[in-house]
C-alpha cells in the first residue's frame, strides 16, 4: 500500500524547495504543475477547447502560449475558472494514472492549489508549507523580482495560507533556515514511515 502525501502551500512559501528535498530522499513526486505544462504543450483536445474559449492566439506552433493565456486569466476569476474547467479533468486523469502505477511506499502529490481543487480527497494526508505573510511577501519579491504591490496582488489572489495550515495534517514551518526546513522534512519522513 502506498501512502499518498499531498504537498501544498502558498506562493513562495517553500513548496518547491520541500518537493526537491523529498526527491533528494528518494521519494517519488507527482508534480501537478509539470503535468499541467505538459498537457498545455501536447494535448490537442485541450488546446482546441482553450482556443474556443480564449481565441486562436492562445496556441502557437502547436503549443499553448502560456504568457498569452496568463494575461487573459490574471485578475479575471471567471476566465480562470473556465481555464481550470478545461484543463482540470485532463490533469486529474494523468495524476490518477501516475498514482495507479506508483510503486513506492510513499509518494508525494505536489499540487499548488490542492485544497482549492479538492485534491485532498485523493491523499492519505496533506502537508502544508507555511510562512507568515511578511516573510512570504519578502521571499516572493526577491524570487520573482517584483514590487511589493505585485507581490501582494499575487498573494491576495490565493486562498489564505493560515486557513490551509489549519486544515493540514502536517505543517512544515518554513520560517527558519533551509537547514531547519530540511530537518522537518526528514522528521516527517520518519513519522510517515512509522505510519505504514
Ligand atoms: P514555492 O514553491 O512555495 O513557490 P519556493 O520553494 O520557490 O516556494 O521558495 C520561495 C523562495 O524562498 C525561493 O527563492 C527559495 O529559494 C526561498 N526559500 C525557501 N525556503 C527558504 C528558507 N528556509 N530560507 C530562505 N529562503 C528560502
Amino acid at each position: 500500500m502506498t501512502y499518498f502525501l499531498g504537498l501544498t502551500g502558498g506562493i513562495a512559501s517553500g513548496k518547491s524547495t520541500v518537493s526537491a528535498l523529498f526527491k533528494e530522499q528518494g521519494v517519488p513526486v507527482i508534480d501537478a504543475d509539470q503535468i499541467a505544462h505538459q498537457i498545455l504543450a501536447t494535448n490537442q483536445a485541450v488546446q482546441a477547447q482553450l482556443q474556443a474559449a480564449f481565441g486562436v492566439a492562445v496556441v502557437k506552433n502547436g503549443q499553448v502560449d502560456r504568457p498569452v493565456l496568463a494575461q487573459q486569466v490574471f485578475g479575471n476569476p471567471e476566465a480562470l475558472a473556465q481555464l481550470n474547467a478545461i484543463t482540470g479533468p485532463a490533469i486529474l486523469t494523468v495524476i490518477k494514472h501516475q498514482m495507479q502505477i506508483a510503486a513506492a511506499p510513499l509518494v508525494v502529490l505536489d499540487v499548488p492549489l490542492l485544497y482549492e481543487q479538492h485534491y485532498e480527497q485523493f491523499c492519505d494526508g496533506v502537508a502544508v508549507v507555511y510562512v507568515e505573510r511578511a516573510m512570504q511577501l519578502k521571499r516572493l519579491m526577491a524570487r520573482n523580482q517584483i514590487t511589493v504591490e505585485q507581490a501582494n496582488a499575487r498573494i491576495d489572489s490565493q486562498c489564505d495560507l493560515a486557513a490551509k495550515k489549519a486544515r493540514a495534517d502536517f505543517v512544515i514551518d518554513n520560517q527558519g533556515t533551509p537547514a531547519m526546513l530540511r530537518q522537518q522534512v526528514l522528521e516527517l519522513l520518519q513519522q510517515l514511515c512509522h505510519k505504514k
